[in-house]
């Protein structure tokens, strides 16, 4: 693999395996891997748990300034695992409860503005590979590979409720349903970086693709994309 080092931006709809992708890539390329939407989902827990009124704007501000923002590298899980003010929130995260909540809070101009200046700065040696909805159009407008990925809506819904299901039996297929729809209709219609493909963003399809194949395809990309930067 050649040695000049990119930055990968990957966007999509909610649970098209964009996280999935983002790992193996930063594995097979000794890259970091940024799960930006831990990042949100963190704030927004941060915002659940202090009752933070989100049509005020005094109370959003202050309650930002109280949000520290790490990952850490957990040798148990081989990932790096978000932290908020200190503490590991990486299993609370993915809960219903901030799953419902999350859009909401990511479409808050001050809460964006506050997540995507920790994002570029994360991206200033290149060699990271970061998955989001705006990481393409906001985060990092210059990347050398932008991917867009989609997939079949039912084939979502499926992945994340097989996902969901080994940590919580209660889930059904209608909840997921219904979180990913508003997840994405919010996503995609707010007025701060709506996800949206950018012009110069390669589109993945994945619904009918297995993860090697996904891979080696998403490899070819990188290898011309290092090539030309190098
Ligand atoms: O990627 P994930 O599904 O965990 O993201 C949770 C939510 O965080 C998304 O539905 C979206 O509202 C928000 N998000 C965002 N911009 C990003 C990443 C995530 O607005 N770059």
């Amino acid at each position: 693999m050649p040695t000049g080092k990119i930055i990968i931006a990957i966007d999509g709809y909610s649970s098209c395996g964009k996280s999935t992708i983002a790992k193996e890539l930063a594995t097979r390329l000794g890259y970091n891997y940024i799960d930006s939407g831990a990042m949100y989902r963190a704030i927004a827990l941060y915002f659940l748990r202090n009752n933070i009124d989100l049509t005020n704007p005094v109370s959003i501000i202050a309650a930002i300034a109280n949000i520290n923002l790490t990952f850490e590298f957990n040798s148990l899980t081989q990932s790096s695992e978000i932290h908020l003010n200190d503490e590991n929130v990486a299993s609370y995260i993915r809960d219903m409860l901030v799953s419902d909540r999350v859009s909401e809070v990511a479409a808050i101009k001050e809460v964006r503005t506050f997540a995507v200046a920790q994002q570029k700065e994360m991206g200033r040696r290149k060699g990271i590979v970061m998955d989001g909805r705006d990481i393409g159009t906001a985060v990092f407008p210059d990347a050398e590979l932008k991917i867009f990925m989609t997939a079949d809506p039912e084939v979502r819904v499926m992945r994340r409720f097989k996902e969901m299901y080994d940590t919580n039996h209660n889930i059904t297929i209608e909840e997921v349903r219904h979180n990913l729809e508003l997840r994405d209709y919010i996503d995609s219609t707010r007025e701060e970086s709506p996800l949206h493909r950018a012009k110069d963003a390669v589109l993945l399809d994945n619904s009918g693709m297995t993860k090697t194949e996904q891979l080696e395809l998403v490899i070819k990309w990188v290898r011309e994309k290092a090539v030309m930067a190098r």
